[in-house]
């Protein structure tokens, strides 16, 4: 295993044999790697690290912004592609739970996402490779895409404020909508 190229995910060792390092994170008694690059194994302190490029990492309360990669019954799989006040693109697989969508109940993602919007939110739970992000209160689409033409969607004071219109076939599309719709400077 020393010296050996890892992927991110790969498994390293249980946590009786090494503890985790740079580079890796522990699930279930288990390491594995965080990151791309070299396995190193510190004898002496029976550390477990993998050398690498990092990679940046998500962390609790980061705001993020991602692309909407697929929706599920109970989710809506996001691909984060930026984090707020850090430079540089990232691509990590995020889950938006059902539950943690609205404050108010929500039945089924898919009536207010689709595939390709940009979400902005913000992480609430890192378990291993596992992140969720919440789009509750402020946060929500930033930019959405008509399901019928692909156009930029845009707020108009003639529809509801949970509406948004489409400026080329007038389709009206309900979403989760961020405070700061249209606001992607930072992308
Ligand atoms: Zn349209």
């Amino acid at each position: 295993m020393e010296n050996k190229n890892t992927l991110i995910g790969e498994y390293l060792g249980t946590i009786e044999e090494f503890v985790p390092g740079v580079g890796t994170y522990a699930e279930e008694g288990k390491i594995y790697s965080a990151n791309i690059g070299k396995v190193v194994v510190d004898r002496e302190n029976h550390v477990v690290k993998v050398m690498g490029k990092m990679l940046p990492v998500l962390e609790r309360g980061q705001v993020v912004f991602g692309e909407v990669l697929d929706i599920k019954k109970n989710a809506v799989v996001i691909i984060v592609r930026k984090i707020q006040g850090q430079r540089g693109d990232v691509d990590i697989k995020v889950g938006l739970f059902v539950s943690n969508i609205s404050d108010g109940y929500v039945e089924r993602p898919d009536d207010l996402f689709a595939i390709g919007d940009i979400v902005k939110g913000v992480v609430i739970k890192m378990e291993g490779s596992l992140i969720d992000i919440s789009t509750r209160g402020p946060y929500g689409v930033v930019k959405a895409f008509c399901r019928r033409c692909r156009c930029a969607l845009e707020k108009s004071d003639k529809v509801p404020a949970d509406v948004l219109v489409c400026p080329c076939c007038a389709d009206k599309e309900k979403r989760k909508i961020a405070d700061d719709y249209g606001n992607v400077a930072d992308l």
